[in-house]
């Protein structure tokens, strides 16, 4: 692809309304990861908890806009987006606890599941990927990530429950993909904190793999101290513990991704 051809970024929105599965420590060292690979990037943080923009090193408390602003108040997002230190090609839309109101604020709007998408049109000849951390919910702010994306990625916890939630985010992307966005497909299943001595693990993957087949990324993340240290650092594991497994496993994880864009669009 020569270098004046015009980008079109493909959007991709991490989503599992299971709290604590990983969502957010995927969001940041894939992007970082694909940023590295050399594409450019951007993460928007769609979770009023802002975990993502903290860890990216991004303090809300000093930014003058964020995703609130962008969606609510028609801000253009490039005056809410920053660089992220340290990462070539890795750019942040960070959120704000505020974003929590939007739930309320837009229930009675109209196309209120068109507000992500319409904030993200004008960004998608900027970027290669735009990934969206949703929160822990099938609420507005997931909806409109969805309604934005041209794909979703579930991060997922290999434990006892994790299939009997799956078949409701399932029903929600069929739902969404039905009424709102029929371009809507899954990137795939990653499994997470995948702990190879536990024998539940093992057997929760077996499961996921035979209902969900070749959607199932081979890489897995392992269970590792630094990816949940690195957080406080502000920063993501490629900066923070390079050599470390979990650092390792998201960059093996980038690969994959971009090695399934080539093999589905037989180039990129
Ligand atoms: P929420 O639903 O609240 O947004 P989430 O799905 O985004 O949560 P994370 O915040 O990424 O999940 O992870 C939950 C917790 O588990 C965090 O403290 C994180 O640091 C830790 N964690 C995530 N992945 C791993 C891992 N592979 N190894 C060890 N700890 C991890
Ligand atoms: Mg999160």
């Amino acid at each position: 692809m020569g270098s004046t051809a015009v980008r079109v970024a493909k959007v991709v929105a991490l989503a599992n309304q299971k709290g604590g599965v990983g969502k957010t420590t995927t969001a940041i060292n894939l992007a970082t990861a694909v940023a590295m690979l050399g594409k450019r990037v951007l993460l928007v943080d769609s979770d009023p908890q802002g975990n993502a923009s903290s860890g990216l090193g991004v303090d809300v408390k000093k930014v003058r806009h964020h995703l609130y602003h962008c969606l609510v108040d028609g801000v253009a997002p490039a005056e809410a987006i920053c660089e992220v230190a340290e990462v070539k090609n890795l750019s942040a839309l960070p959120t704000h606890i505020d974003l929590i109101g939007v739930e309320v604020e837009l229930i009675s709007a109209a196309k209120r599941e068109r507000y992500m998408e319409r904030m993200i049109q004008p960004l998608l000849s900027d970027y290669d990927y735009i990934f969206i951390d949703c929160p822990p919910s099938l609420g507005l702010l997931t909806i409109n990530a969805l309604t934005a994306a041209d794909a979703v990625l579930i991060p997922m916890q290999c434990e006892y429950f994790a299939l009997e939630g799956l078949s409701q985010l399932v029903r929600t992307i069929r739902l969404v993909k039905n009424s709102y966005n029929p371009k809507l497909t899954v990137e795939g299943l990653l499994l997470t904190m995948y702990d190879r001595r536990n024998n539940l693990t093992h057997q929760v993957a077996l499961e996921v793999k035979k209902h969900f087949n070749n959607q199932v990324y081979r890489t897995v993340i392992p269970r590792n101290v630094r990816l949940s240290e690195c957080p406080s650092f502000g920063k993501p594991a490629l900066l923070y513990d390079p050599r470390s497994t979990g650092a390792q496993s998201y960059l093996q994880l980038g690969r994959e991704f971009l090695k399934n864009q080539r093999s589905s669009t037989g180039g990129e």
